[in-house]
């Protein structure tokens, strides 16, 4: 039943039409409860509400199934002022973005072009940009962008999915680089072909590959919600000496916000993925895949602020 209801989101999620449905509607769905607002302005008011109760924080720019050079500009466009904004404003933010939404899916060149305006700008204010890591198909051409610019930039990061049998033999390639990698267990669909199909396996891998970079040295974001994985992180640096400098926890906005703010009690560092923005579809569907109850919690969401 679980399988049945995390699959039907899934594929509400790649839904074109009513990605377009819900962005014209816009509304309040959810925002101030897992979305910060409907553009950045409105999402600063949370961001600090954040920071001054010691919770670092993340901000996405909503946005998938970018079809033209155009609206992959304004994507880029719409990024650069949210860098430029949290550095005037102080912010306690990093920036994360998607490759599509920068059009990937149009042409690679384009990718470039608006990559290299980001991080131009993200440099100069120290602020990291950290690329989200999307369905398997487009896993290669993500970390083929992020090796490059790598080579040439400090402020970027990526992410690895423990789901992903391939994540493994990736971390290790990427290990030259000593990267500030983002770990998760991976959001989307994907086939027995390329990802492990029993949530056992999921949660193995991941422990494995939180152990391997970490002791690699580098720094590592554990992002995740789930108490088993944080027990064992906490487990493994007390075991390993790691400093608490070399890593930190990452939850997404609205989700188990007590303990967000019991982990930064303890000492640990630990930051808030904001998204923001009216494409709200695609993110919203991915999370009632992973737990429905959320269905509840966002309805609320729509009636309260
Ligand atoms: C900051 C951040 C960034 C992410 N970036 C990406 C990305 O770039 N690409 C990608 O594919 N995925 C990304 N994800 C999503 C990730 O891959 C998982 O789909 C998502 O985090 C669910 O897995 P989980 O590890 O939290 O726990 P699950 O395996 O879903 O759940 C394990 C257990 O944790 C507890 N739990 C989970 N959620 C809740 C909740 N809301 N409230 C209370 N208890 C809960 C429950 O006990 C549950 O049984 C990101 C997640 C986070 C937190």
């Amino acid at each position: 039943m679980q399988v049945i209801t995390r699959d039907f989101f899934l594929y509400l999620s790649k839904n074109k039409a009513l990605n377009r449905a819900a962005q014209n509607w816009g509304g309040n769905i959810a925002a101030g409860k897992i979305v910060g607002g409907l553009d950045f302005p409105s999402s600063i008011k949370f961001i600090k509400e954040l920071n001054e109760e010691g919770l670092s924080v993340t901000v996405d720019h909503l946005g998938e199934f970018v079809t033209s050079h155009e609206i992959a500009r304004e994507r880029t466009a719409e990024c650069i002022q949210t860098i430029e904004n949290i550095a005037v404003q102080g912010l306690d933010s990093q920036v994360s973005l998607k490759m599509t939404s920068l059009g990937l899916d149009i042409d690679k060149k384009l990718v470039y072009e608006n990559m290299t305006r980001i991080l131009d700008i993200a440099e100069k204010h120290h602020i990291m940009v950290t690329i989200d890591m999307e369905d398997e198909q487009r896993c290669q051409k993500i970390l083929d962008i992020f090796k490059d610019f790598k080579q040439r930039y400090t402020y970027i990061s990526t992410v690895l999915q423990a789901y992903l049998y391939r994540t493994e033999d990736d971390m290790k390639d990427l290990n030259q680089y000593n990267p500030f990698l983002r770990l998760v267990k991976g959001a989307y669909k994907e086939s027995a072909k390329v990802a492990f199909p029993d949530k056992a396996d999921v949660d193995e891998n991941y422990k494995k590959i939180i152990k391997m970079h970490l002791l690699n040295g580098n720094y590592t974001a554990i992002a995740t919600h789930d108490d088993a994985m944080i027990d064992y992180t906490k487990k493994l640096v007390k075991e390993h000496h790691i400093p608490t400098t070399q890593f930190e926890f990452q939850m997404l906005y609205g989700m188990r916000t007590a303990t967000q703010k019991e982990l930064v009690k303890e000492g640990y560092k630990m930051r808030v993925y904001v998204p923001y923005g009216n494409d709200w579809y695609g993110y919203f569907m991915r999370r009632l895949a992973e737990r429905p109850s959320n269905i509840a919690f966002a309805l609320k969401g729509m009636t309260q602020k």
